[in-house]
Protein backbone atom coordinates (compact mmCIF):
# COMPACT_ATOMS: atom_id res chain seq x y z
CA UNK A 1 0.00 0.00 0.00
CA UNK A 2 2.61 2.24 1.20
CA UNK A 3 5.10 1.09 -1.60
CA UNK A 4 2.29 2.17 -3.97
CA UNK A 5 1.71 5.22 -3.02
CA UNK A 6 5.42 5.46 -3.29
CA UNK A 7 5.70 4.56 -6.71
CA UNK A 8 2.65 6.95 -7.37
CA UNK A 9 4.76 9.88 -5.85
CA UNK A 10 7.83 9.10 -7.78
CA UNK A 11 5.99 9.10 -11.17
CA UNK A 12 4.34 12.75 -10.14
CA UNK A 13 7.78 13.85 -9.20
CA UNK A 14 8.96 12.91 -12.53
CA UNK A 15 6.40 14.26 -14.69
CA UNK A 16 6.87 17.61 -12.74
CA UNK A 17 11.17 17.66 -13.80
CA UNK A 18 10.10 16.79 -17.37
CA UNK A 19 7.79 19.33 -17.65
CA UNK A 20 10.53 21.68 -16.37
CA UNK A 21 12.78 21.58 -19.99
CA UNK A 22 10.00 19.82 -21.70
CA UNK A 23 6.38 21.20 -22.68
CA UNK A 24 3.85 19.19 -23.54
CA UNK A 25 0.86 19.69 -26.55
CA UNK A 26 -2.44 17.99 -25.80
CA UNK A 27 -5.28 17.81 -27.93
CA UNK A 28 -8.99 15.56 -26.67
CA UNK A 29 -11.41 14.22 -29.37
CA UNK A 30 -14.23 13.55 -27.20
CA UNK A 31 -17.55 11.07 -27.98
CA UNK A 32 -20.47 11.13 -26.30
CA UNK A 33 -23.38 8.76 -27.05
CA UNK A 34 -26.53 11.01 -27.69
CA UNK A 35 -28.04 8.28 -24.63
CA UNK A 36 -31.01 10.63 -23.59
CA UNK A 37 -32.67 10.40 -27.39
CA UNK A 38 -35.58 7.92 -27.26
CA UNK A 39 -34.47 6.59 -30.98
CA UNK A 40 -31.25 6.07 -33.00
CA UNK A 41 -29.84 8.75 -35.13
CA UNK A 42 -30.93 7.52 -38.53
CA UNK A 43 -34.16 4.65 -37.42
CA UNK A 44 -36.26 4.56 -35.17
CA UNK A 45 -34.68 1.67 -32.76
CA UNK A 46 -34.83 2.42 -29.51
CA UNK A 47 -31.76 4.00 -27.33
CA UNK A 48 -30.62 2.09 -24.38
CA UNK A 49 -27.36 0.61 -22.44
CA UNK A 50 -27.05 -3.36 -22.43
CA UNK A 51 -29.96 -6.03 -22.52
CA UNK A 52 -30.30 -8.43 -24.32
CA UNK A 53 -27.69 -8.59 -28.11
CA UNK A 54 -29.20 -7.78 -30.77
CA UNK A 55 -32.77 -6.95 -29.61
CA UNK A 56 -32.81 -3.22 -30.68
CA UNK A 57 -31.85 -3.26 -34.39
CA UNK A 58 -33.68 -3.00 -37.60
CA UNK A 59 -32.87 -2.88 -41.32
CA UNK A 60 -31.22 0.31 -41.41
CA UNK A 61 -28.67 0.23 -38.04
CA UNK A 62 -28.54 -3.73 -39.57
CA UNK A 63 -26.86 -2.00 -42.77
CA UNK A 64 -29.41 -3.85 -44.78
CA UNK A 65 -29.20 -2.76 -48.61
CA UNK A 66 -31.68 -0.80 -49.78
CA UNK A 67 -32.15 0.99 -46.42
CA UNK A 68 -32.90 4.19 -46.03
CA UNK A 69 -31.32 6.47 -43.27
CA UNK A 70 -33.79 9.56 -41.91
CA UNK A 71 -31.92 12.02 -39.35
CA UNK A 72 -32.74 12.33 -36.53
CA UNK A 73 -34.16 16.05 -35.55
CA UNK A 74 -33.66 15.70 -31.83
CA UNK A 75 -29.89 14.38 -32.40
CA UNK A 76 -29.28 17.16 -34.87
CA UNK A 77 -30.96 19.82 -32.49
CA UNK A 78 -28.81 18.04 -29.08
CA UNK A 79 -25.52 19.10 -31.23
CA UNK A 80 -26.20 22.21 -32.47
CA UNK A 81 -27.36 22.75 -28.18
CA UNK A 82 -23.44 21.41 -27.45
CA UNK A 83 -22.21 23.93 -29.71
CA UNK A 84 -23.57 27.01 -28.73
CA UNK A 85 -22.80 26.18 -24.92
CA UNK A 86 -19.08 25.85 -25.92
CA UNK A 87 -19.24 28.86 -28.08
CA UNK A 88 -19.08 27.78 -31.37
CA UNK A 89 -20.03 28.81 -35.22
CA UNK A 90 -23.83 26.87 -36.23
CA UNK A 91 -23.01 26.21 -39.43
CA UNK A 92 -25.33 27.80 -42.08
CA UNK A 93 -24.59 25.10 -44.64
CA UNK A 94 -23.75 20.94 -43.81
CA UNK A 95 -23.88 17.86 -44.51
CA UNK A 96 -23.48 13.89 -44.18
CA UNK A 97 -20.37 12.06 -45.33
CA UNK A 98 -19.87 8.60 -45.37
CA UNK A 99 -16.66 7.31 -43.74
CA UNK A 100 -15.49 4.34 -45.50
CA UNK A 101 -13.94 1.05 -43.65
CA UNK A 102 -14.36 -2.35 -42.33
CA UNK A 103 -15.04 -3.58 -38.76
CA UNK A 104 -17.36 -6.37 -38.20
CA UNK A 105 -19.10 -3.49 -35.84
CA UNK A 106 -19.97 -1.67 -38.83
CA UNK A 107 -22.55 -3.62 -40.72
CA UNK A 108 -22.60 -0.90 -43.33
CA UNK A 109 -18.93 -0.99 -44.14
CA UNK A 110 -19.17 2.84 -43.31
CA UNK A 111 -19.65 5.11 -40.54
CA UNK A 112 -22.39 8.35 -41.51
CA UNK A 113 -20.20 11.20 -40.33
CA UNK A 114 -19.52 14.55 -41.18
CA UNK A 115 -16.26 15.94 -42.36
CA UNK A 116 -15.44 19.40 -44.05
CA UNK A 117 -18.87 21.21 -43.06
CA UNK A 118 -19.47 19.79 -39.21
CA UNK A 119 -22.66 21.46 -37.58
CA UNK A 120 -20.85 23.33 -35.37
CA UNK A 121 -16.99 25.19 -35.36
CA UNK A 122 -14.52 27.44 -33.93
CA UNK A 123 -15.41 27.40 -29.99
CA UNK A 124 -14.08 27.81 -26.93
CA UNK A 125 -14.21 27.26 -23.16
CA UNK A 126 -12.29 28.82 -20.47
CA UNK A 127 -11.18 25.97 -17.45
CA UNK A 128 -10.01 26.58 -14.20
CA UNK A 129 -6.91 25.27 -12.78
CA UNK A 130 -6.01 24.86 -8.96
CA UNK A 131 -6.48 24.96 -5.77
CA UNK A 132 -10.66 26.17 -5.89
CA UNK A 133 -10.84 22.10 -6.76
CA UNK A 134 -8.71 20.29 -4.16
CA UNK A 135 -5.11 19.84 -3.54
CA UNK A 136 -2.81 21.02 -6.46
CA UNK A 137 -0.99 18.30 -8.66
CA UNK A 138 2.38 18.82 -9.39
CA UNK A 139 1.58 19.82 -13.24
CA UNK A 140 0.10 22.67 -12.14
CA UNK A 141 1.50 26.14 -11.19
CA UNK A 142 -1.13 27.97 -9.24
CA UNK A 143 -4.64 29.07 -9.69
CA UNK A 144 -5.20 30.29 -13.39
CA UNK A 145 -7.54 30.02 -15.72
CA UNK A 146 -6.98 29.14 -19.68
CA UNK A 147 -9.14 29.17 -22.33
CA UNK A 148 -9.22 25.94 -25.00
CA UNK A 149 -9.67 26.26 -28.32
CA UNK A 150 -12.70 24.21 -29.94
CA UNK A 151 -11.70 22.94 -32.97
CA UNK A 152 -15.46 21.48 -34.23
CA UNK A 153 -18.17 19.37 -33.27
CA UNK A 154 -19.71 16.99 -35.55
CA UNK A 155 -22.36 14.18 -35.48
CA UNK A 156 -22.24 10.54 -36.55
CA UNK A 157 -23.42 7.07 -35.86
CA UNK A 158 -21.85 4.77 -33.08
CA UNK A 159 -21.08 1.12 -34.01
CA UNK A 160 -21.81 -2.14 -32.78
CA UNK A 161 -19.66 -4.25 -29.94
CA UNK A 162 -17.53 -6.71 -30.23
CA UNK A 163 -17.58 -9.56 -27.20
CA UNK A 164 -14.23 -11.60 -27.54
CA UNK A 165 -15.43 -15.23 -25.82
CA UNK A 166 -13.47 -18.36 -24.75
CA UNK A 167 -10.28 -18.37 -23.27
CA UNK A 168 -10.04 -15.76 -20.65
CA UNK A 169 -13.39 -14.17 -21.42
CA UNK A 170 -13.75 -10.92 -22.72
CA UNK A 171 -10.43 -10.16 -23.39
CA UNK A 172 -8.43 -10.57 -26.95
CA UNK A 173 -5.69 -12.75 -26.03
CA UNK A 174 -6.77 -16.32 -25.67
CA UNK A 175 -10.08 -15.55 -26.72
CA UNK A 176 -11.52 -18.26 -29.19
CA UNK A 177 -14.43 -16.35 -31.17
CA UNK A 178 -15.58 -13.30 -31.23
CA UNK A 179 -19.09 -12.27 -31.27
CA UNK A 180 -21.03 -9.06 -32.30
CA UNK A 181 -23.53 -6.74 -30.69
CA UNK A 182 -26.21 -4.33 -32.81
CA UNK A 183 -27.38 -3.01 -29.95
CA UNK A 184 -25.78 0.00 -29.88
CA UNK A 185 -24.82 0.49 -33.30
CA UNK A 186 -26.93 3.19 -34.55
CA UNK A 187 -26.60 6.00 -31.89
CA UNK A 188 -26.67 9.08 -32.20
CA UNK A 189 -22.70 10.48 -30.95
CA UNK A 190 -21.58 13.44 -31.12
CA UNK A 191 -17.43 13.99 -31.39
CA UNK A 192 -15.92 17.32 -30.07
CA UNK A 193 -12.52 17.73 -31.70
CA UNK A 194 -9.86 20.57 -29.42
CA UNK A 195 -7.25 22.63 -30.57
CA UNK A 196 -3.87 21.33 -29.32
CA UNK A 197 -3.75 24.39 -26.40
CA UNK A 198 -4.05 21.94 -23.40
CA UNK A 199 -0.15 21.60 -22.08
CA UNK A 200 -1.05 19.66 -19.52
CA UNK A 201 -2.37 16.35 -18.04
CA UNK A 202 -4.50 18.63 -15.14
CA UNK A 203 -5.81 20.83 -17.85
CA UNK A 204 -6.92 17.99 -19.74
CA UNK A 205 -8.81 16.53 -17.00
CA UNK A 206 -10.07 19.76 -15.93
CA UNK A 207 -11.43 19.94 -19.37
CA UNK A 208 -13.00 16.92 -19.68
CA UNK A 209 -14.85 17.02 -16.37
CA UNK A 210 -16.43 20.75 -17.21
CA UNK A 211 -17.16 19.51 -21.13
CA UNK A 212 -19.13 16.51 -19.41
CA UNK A 213 -21.03 18.76 -16.99
CA UNK A 214 -22.10 21.03 -19.85
CA UNK A 215 -23.31 18.03 -21.28
CA UNK A 216 -25.14 16.45 -18.02
CA UNK A 217 -26.90 20.31 -18.01
CA UNK A 218 -27.96 20.59 -21.08
CA UNK A 219 -29.29 16.91 -21.04
CA UNK A 220 -28.06 15.32 -24.01
CA UNK A 221 -26.17 11.97 -22.23
CA UNK A 222 -25.62 10.55 -19.23
CA UNK A 223 -21.94 10.83 -20.18
CA UNK A 224 -20.98 7.24 -18.27
CA UNK A 225 -17.82 7.08 -19.16
CA UNK A 226 -17.16 3.36 -17.57
CA UNK A 227 -20.13 2.46 -19.92
CA UNK A 228 -18.55 4.43 -22.61
CA UNK A 229 -20.73 7.00 -23.42
CA UNK A 230 -18.52 9.00 -22.92
CA UNK A 231 -14.92 8.49 -24.51
CA UNK A 232 -11.67 10.74 -24.62
CA UNK A 233 -8.93 9.93 -26.68
CA UNK A 234 -5.99 11.77 -26.34
CA UNK A 235 -3.36 13.35 -28.70
CA UNK A 236 -0.04 14.25 -27.17
CA UNK A 237 3.08 15.55 -28.24
CA UNK A 238 6.41 17.05 -26.70
CA UNK A 239 8.40 20.07 -27.57
CA UNK A 240 11.54 21.57 -25.38
CA UNK A 241 10.44 24.81 -23.61
CA UNK A 242 10.35 27.81 -26.10
CA UNK A 243 10.38 26.06 -29.24
CA UNK A 244 7.63 26.55 -31.83
CA UNK A 245 7.01 24.08 -33.84
CA UNK A 246 4.95 20.78 -32.79
CA UNK A 247 6.48 17.55 -32.00
CA UNK A 248 4.96 14.34 -33.59
CA UNK A 249 1.97 13.07 -31.78
CA UNK A 250 0.82 9.53 -30.42
CA UNK A 251 -3.04 9.07 -30.06
CA UNK A 252 -4.10 7.20 -26.73
CA UNK A 253 -7.10 5.23 -26.26
CA UNK A 254 -8.49 3.85 -23.86
CA UNK A 255 -9.11 5.68 -20.84
CA UNK A 256 -12.48 5.09 -18.73
CA UNK A 257 -12.04 7.73 -15.84
CA UNK A 258 -10.24 11.34 -15.59
CA UNK A 259 -8.11 9.73 -13.60
CA UNK A 260 -6.87 6.92 -16.02
CA UNK A 261 -7.08 10.42 -19.19
CA UNK A 262 -4.35 12.11 -16.61
CA UNK A 263 -2.39 9.45 -15.53
CA UNK A 264 -2.01 8.01 -19.14
CA UNK A 265 -1.01 11.71 -20.46
CA UNK A 266 1.49 11.64 -17.39
CA UNK A 267 3.01 8.81 -18.18
CA UNK A 268 2.85 9.35 -21.72
CA UNK A 269 4.72 12.97 -21.63
CA UNK A 270 7.15 11.21 -19.63
CA UNK A 271 7.76 8.09 -22.16
CA UNK A 272 7.99 10.64 -24.83
CA UNK A 273 10.27 13.12 -23.23
CA UNK A 274 12.81 10.44 -22.42
CA UNK A 275 13.04 8.95 -25.55
CA UNK A 276 13.99 12.27 -27.00
CA UNK A 277 16.53 12.77 -24.83
CA UNK A 278 18.13 9.44 -25.73
CA UNK A 279 17.72 10.23 -29.49
CA UNK A 280 15.30 8.29 -30.18
CA UNK A 281 12.19 9.55 -32.37
CA UNK A 282 8.63 9.59 -31.52
CA UNK A 283 6.30 7.83 -34.18
CA UNK A 284 3.38 8.87 -34.79
CA UNK A 285 0.86 5.84 -33.89
CA UNK A 286 -2.29 5.08 -31.85
CA UNK A 287 -0.98 3.76 -28.15
CA UNK A 288 -3.57 2.14 -25.49
CA UNK A 289 -3.64 3.05 -22.07
CA UNK A 290 -3.00 0.02 -19.93
CA UNK A 291 -4.51 1.60 -16.11
CA UNK A 292 -3.05 -1.96 -14.26
CA UNK A 293 -0.15 -1.88 -15.54
CA UNK A 294 0.18 2.02 -15.98
CA UNK A 295 1.77 1.90 -19.17
CA UNK A 296 0.85 3.26 -22.91
CA UNK A 297 1.82 0.60 -25.55
CA UNK A 298 1.73 0.53 -29.10
CA UNK A 299 -1.73 -0.38 -30.62
CA UNK A 300 -0.82 0.24 -34.56
CA UNK A 301 0.89 2.75 -36.69
CA UNK A 302 -0.05 5.87 -38.64
CA UNK A 303 1.59 3.71 -41.46
CA UNK A 304 -1.58 1.18 -41.28
CA UNK A 305 -3.95 4.00 -41.29
CA UNK A 306 -7.32 3.94 -43.25
CA UNK A 307 -7.60 6.28 -46.19
CA UNK A 308 -11.62 6.96 -45.09
CA UNK A 309 -12.59 8.11 -49.13
CA UNK A 310 -15.07 10.03 -47.36
CA UNK A 311 -17.86 11.42 -50.28
CA UNK A 312 -21.43 13.23 -49.55
CA UNK A 313 -23.56 11.07 -47.81
CA UNK A 314 -25.98 9.96 -51.36
CA UNK A 315 -29.16 9.41 -49.44
CA UNK A 316 -29.67 12.27 -47.50
CA UNK A 317 -29.61 16.41 -48.84
CA UNK A 318 -28.11 18.54 -47.29
CA UNK A 319 -29.01 20.79 -43.97
CA UNK A 320 -29.55 25.02 -44.26
CA UNK A 321 -30.07 25.90 -41.07
CA UNK A 322 -32.17 29.30 -40.62
CA UNK A 323 -30.99 32.10 -38.34
CA UNK A 324 -34.05 31.78 -36.69
CA UNK A 325 -33.88 28.05 -36.03
CA UNK A 326 -30.54 28.40 -34.34
CA UNK A 327 -32.09 31.25 -32.49
CA UNK A 328 -34.78 29.42 -31.04
CA UNK A 329 -32.49 26.62 -30.04
CA UNK A 330 -30.56 28.89 -28.55
CA UNK A 331 -33.28 29.90 -26.31
CA UNK A 332 -33.90 26.49 -24.74
CA UNK A 333 -30.58 26.86 -23.49
CA UNK A 334 -30.58 26.19 -19.56
CA UNK A 335 -28.41 28.01 -17.48
CA UNK A 336 -24.41 26.90 -17.91
CA UNK A 337 -22.12 26.16 -14.85
CA UNK A 338 -20.33 29.37 -15.32
CA UNK A 339 -23.15 31.44 -14.78
CA UNK A 340 -24.78 29.29 -12.06
CA UNK A 341 -21.34 29.64 -10.29
CA UNK A 342 -21.73 33.42 -10.63
CA UNK A 343 -25.48 33.55 -9.37
CA UNK A 344 -25.23 32.08 -6.30
CA UNK A 345 -21.99 34.07 -5.71
CA UNK A 346 -23.73 37.03 -6.20
CA UNK A 347 -27.20 36.63 -5.19
CA UNK A 348 -26.38 34.92 -2.11
CA UNK A 349 -23.32 35.19 -0.59
CA UNK A 350 -20.98 32.71 -1.20
CA UNK A 351 -17.45 33.15 -1.63
CA UNK A 352 -16.47 32.01 -4.95
CA UNK A 353 -14.49 29.02 -4.11
CA UNK A 354 -17.80 27.33 -2.25
CA UNK A 355 -20.14 28.63 -5.06
CA UNK A 356 -17.10 26.79 -7.73
CA UNK A 357 -17.49 23.45 -5.41
CA UNK A 358 -20.95 23.43 -5.63
CA UNK A 359 -21.59 23.87 -8.92
CA UNK A 360 -19.06 21.34 -10.52
CA UNK A 361 -21.94 18.98 -9.37
CA UNK A 362 -25.33 19.07 -10.66
CA UNK A 363 -26.71 16.90 -7.80
CA UNK A 364 -24.88 18.93 -4.97
CA UNK A 365 -25.82 22.40 -6.95
CA UNK A 366 -29.37 21.34 -7.18
CA UNK A 367 -29.28 20.13 -3.73
CA UNK A 368 -27.87 23.45 -2.53
CA UNK A 369 -30.24 25.35 -4.16
CA UNK A 370 -33.41 23.65 -2.79
CA UNK A 371 -31.85 23.56 0.97
CA UNK A 372 -31.60 27.47 0.14
CA UNK A 373 -34.60 27.83 -0.62
CA UNK A 374 -36.18 26.32 2.40
CA UNK A 375 -33.91 27.61 4.83
CA UNK A 376 -34.15 31.16 3.52
CA UNK A 377 -31.29 33.21 1.82
CA UNK A 378 -30.04 34.62 4.39
CA UNK A 379 -28.59 31.18 6.01
CA UNK A 380 -27.87 30.49 2.59
CA UNK A 381 -23.82 30.76 3.44
CA UNK A 382 -24.47 27.89 6.81
CA UNK A 383 -26.16 25.81 4.07
CA UNK A 384 -23.32 25.49 1.82
CA UNK A 385 -20.62 25.28 5.07
CA UNK A 386 -22.41 22.36 6.03
CA UNK A 387 -22.49 21.22 2.47
CA UNK A 388 -18.84 21.49 1.60
CA UNK A 389 -17.57 19.94 5.67
CA UNK A 390 -20.25 17.32 6.93
CA UNK A 391 -22.15 16.90 4.23
CA UNK A 392 -19.20 16.33 1.54
CA UNK A 393 -17.38 14.24 4.07
CA UNK A 394 -20.12 11.83 4.91
CA UNK A 395 -20.84 11.31 1.06
CA UNK A 396 -16.82 10.69 0.49
CA UNK A 397 -16.58 7.81 3.50
CA UNK A 398 -19.72 6.30 1.54
CA UNK A 399 -18.91 6.65 -1.87
CA UNK A 400 -21.76 7.89 -2.95
CA UNK A 401 -23.21 10.78 -4.78
CA UNK A 402 -25.71 12.85 -3.19
CA UNK A 403 -28.69 11.89 -4.67
CA UNK A 404 -28.17 8.63 -3.15
CA UNK A 405 -27.93 9.94 0.10
CA UNK A 406 -31.11 9.62 2.60
CA UNK A 407 -29.82 13.22 3.95
CA UNK A 408 -32.34 15.55 2.05
CA UNK A 409 -32.15 19.36 1.85
CA UNK A 410 -35.02 19.76 3.80
CA UNK A 411 -32.97 17.92 6.57
CA UNK A 412 -30.24 20.33 6.00
CA UNK A 413 -32.18 23.53 6.08
CA UNK A 414 -33.88 22.37 9.53
CA UNK A 415 -30.28 21.58 11.08
CA UNK A 416 -29.42 25.03 9.71
CA UNK A 417 -32.48 26.50 11.17
CA UNK A 418 -31.53 25.15 14.82
CA UNK A 419 -28.41 26.03 14.50
CA UNK A 420 -29.41 29.79 13.64
CA UNK A 421 -32.44 29.83 16.45
CA UNK A 422 -30.07 28.90 19.07
CA UNK A 423 -31.87 25.63 19.75
CA UNK A 424 -28.38 23.83 19.49
CA UNK A 425 -24.75 25.06 19.25
CA UNK A 426 -22.51 24.19 15.84
CA UNK A 427 -20.78 21.62 17.89
CA UNK A 428 -23.97 19.86 18.93
CA UNK A 429 -24.81 20.10 15.33
CA UNK A 430 -22.00 18.38 14.18
CA UNK A 431 -23.53 15.50 16.31
CA UNK A 432 -26.97 15.71 15.17
CA UNK A 433 -25.10 15.67 11.64
CA UNK A 434 -23.59 12.55 11.75
CA UNK A 435 -26.90 10.75 13.79
CA UNK A 436 -28.84 12.21 10.95
CA UNK A 437 -26.89 10.58 8.48
CA UNK A 438 -27.11 7.01 10.12
CA UNK A 439 -30.72 6.89 10.69
CA UNK A 440 -32.17 9.36 7.82
CA UNK A 441 -34.37 10.86 11.25
CA UNK A 442 -35.26 14.65 10.47
CA UNK A 443 -32.50 16.75 12.93
CA UNK A 444 -35.61 18.19 14.76
CA UNK A 445 -36.83 14.80 16.00
CA UNK A 446 -32.96 13.63 16.98
CA UNK A 447 -32.53 16.48 19.25
CA UNK A 448 -36.02 15.89 21.14
CA UNK A 449 -35.43 12.23 21.56
CA UNK A 450 -31.91 12.94 22.09
CA UNK A 451 -32.87 15.58 24.33
CA UNK A 452 -29.67 17.91 23.30
CA UNK A 453 -31.70 21.11 22.94
CA UNK A 454 -29.29 23.41 23.82
CA UNK A 455 -30.12 25.58 26.90
CA UNK A 456 -30.85 29.59 26.60
CA UNK A 457 -32.57 30.72 29.61
CA UNK A 458 -30.53 33.27 31.39
CA UNK A 459 -32.00 32.44 34.81
CA UNK A 460 -31.45 28.86 34.40
CA UNK A 461 -27.65 29.59 33.40
CA UNK A 462 -27.10 32.40 35.75
CA UNK A 463 -27.66 29.72 38.69
CA UNK A 464 -24.98 27.29 37.22
CA UNK A 465 -22.15 30.21 37.02
CA UNK A 466 -23.28 31.45 40.81
CA UNK A 467 -22.32 27.97 41.80
CA UNK A 468 -19.05 27.87 39.48
CA UNK A 469 -18.20 31.05 41.09
CA UNK A 470 -18.75 30.32 44.30
CA UNK A 471 -16.65 26.89 43.97
CA UNK A 472 -13.68 28.57 42.61
CA UNK A 473 -12.50 31.68 44.72
CA UNK A 474 -8.65 31.19 43.88
CA UNK A 475 -9.21 31.27 40.39
CA UNK A 476 -11.80 34.24 40.21
CA UNK A 477 -9.05 36.35 42.38
CA UNK A 478 -6.52 34.87 39.69
CA UNK A 479 -9.28 36.41 37.16
CA UNK A 480 -9.97 39.70 38.74
CA UNK A 481 -6.73 39.89 39.06
CA UNK A 482 -5.93 40.88 35.41
CA UNK A 483 -5.47 36.46 34.12
CA UNK A 484 -8.22 37.69 31.52
CA UNK A 485 -7.29 33.69 29.89
CA UNK A 486 -8.93 32.07 32.28
CA UNK A 487 -12.30 33.20 31.74
CA UNK A 488 -12.54 29.60 29.24
CA UNK A 489 -11.86 27.64 32.49
CA UNK A 490 -15.01 29.25 33.61
CA UNK A 491 -17.09 28.40 30.97
CA UNK A 492 -15.22 25.21 30.43
CA UNK A 493 -16.40 24.46 33.72
CA UNK A 494 -20.31 25.95 33.45
CA UNK A 495 -20.56 23.66 30.35
CA UNK A 496 -19.36 20.75 32.01
CA UNK A 497 -21.78 20.99 34.52
CA UNK A 498 -24.75 21.57 32.22
CA UNK A 499 -23.78 18.73 29.70
CA UNK A 500 -22.40 20.58 27.34
CA UNK A 501 -25.98 22.17 26.26
CA UNK A 502 -25.84 25.52 27.32
CA UNK A 503 -25.62 28.33 24.79
CA UNK A 504 -22.23 29.40 25.15
CA UNK A 505 -22.62 32.69 23.91
CA UNK A 506 -24.82 33.54 26.93
CA UNK A 507 -22.62 31.49 29.04
CA UNK A 508 -19.91 33.92 28.36
CA UNK A 509 -22.02 36.86 28.54
CA UNK A 510 -23.21 36.16 32.16
CA UNK A 511 -20.03 35.18 33.33
CA UNK A 512 -18.60 38.39 32.12
CA UNK A 513 -21.20 40.26 33.78
CA UNK A 514 -20.74 38.25 37.48
CA UNK A 515 -17.13 37.91 37.00
CA UNK A 516 -16.27 41.96 35.51
CA UNK A 517 -18.94 43.55 37.60
P1 LIG B 1 -5.11 13.74 -37.51
O1 LIG B 1 -5.08 14.20 -38.88
O2 LIG B 1 -4.02 12.83 -37.08
O3 LIG B 1 -6.47 13.24 -37.09
P2 LIG B 1 -5.71 16.35 -36.54
O4 LIG B 1 -4.96 17.52 -37.03
O5 LIG B 1 -7.08 16.11 -37.08
O6 LIG B 1 -4.83 15.06 -36.62
O7 LIG B 1 -5.85 16.53 -34.96
C1 LIG B 1 -6.43 15.57 -34.15
C2 LIG B 1 -6.24 16.01 -32.71
O8 LIG B 1 -4.86 16.05 -32.38
C3 LIG B 1 -6.74 17.40 -32.39
O9 LIG B 1 -7.32 17.40 -31.10
C4 LIG B 1 -5.51 18.27 -32.41
O10 LIG B 1 -5.63 19.37 -31.55
C5 LIG B 1 -4.46 17.33 -31.91
N1 LIG B 1 -3.11 17.58 -32.43
C6 LIG B 1 -2.75 17.89 -33.69
N2 LIG B 1 -1.42 17.99 -33.80
C7 LIG B 1 -0.92 17.73 -32.56
C8 LIG B 1 0.40 17.66 -32.03
N3 LIG B 1 1.49 17.86 -32.77
N4 LIG B 1 0.53 17.36 -30.72
C9 LIG B 1 -0.55 17.13 -29.95
N5 LIG B 1 -1.79 17.18 -30.40
C10 LIG B 1 -1.99 17.47 -31.70
ZN1 LIG C 1 -32.53 0.50 -36.21
MG1 LIG D 1 -8.32 14.38 -37.85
Amino acid sequence: MSNRKEVRAVAKDRLAEVLQTWEAVIGLEIHTELTTLATKMFCGCPVAFGGEPNTRVCPVCLGMPGALPVPNEAAIEATVLAGLATNCRIAAWSQFHRKNYFYPDMPKDYQISQYDLPFCEDGHLDVDIGAVYGPPQPDQESDYATRIGITRIHLEEDTGKMVHVGGSEGRIAGATHSLVDFNRAGTGLIELVTEPDIRTPEEARRFAQKLRLIWLCLGISDCNMEEGSMRVDANVSVRRRGEGALGVKAEVKNMNSFKSLHDALAHEIVRQAELLESNGTVVQETRHWDAGAKRTSSLRSKEEAHDYRYFPEPDMVPFEFAPEWVESVRARLPELPDARKTRLASDLGLPVHDATVLTSDLDMADFFEEAARIAGPERARQVSNIMLNELSMHLNAAGIGVAASRISPAMIAELVGLVDEGAISSKQAKDVFAEMAETGEAPGAIVELRGMKQVSDTAVIEEVVERVIAANPGQVAQYQGGKAGLLGYFVGQVMREMGGQANPAVVNEVLKGKLDG
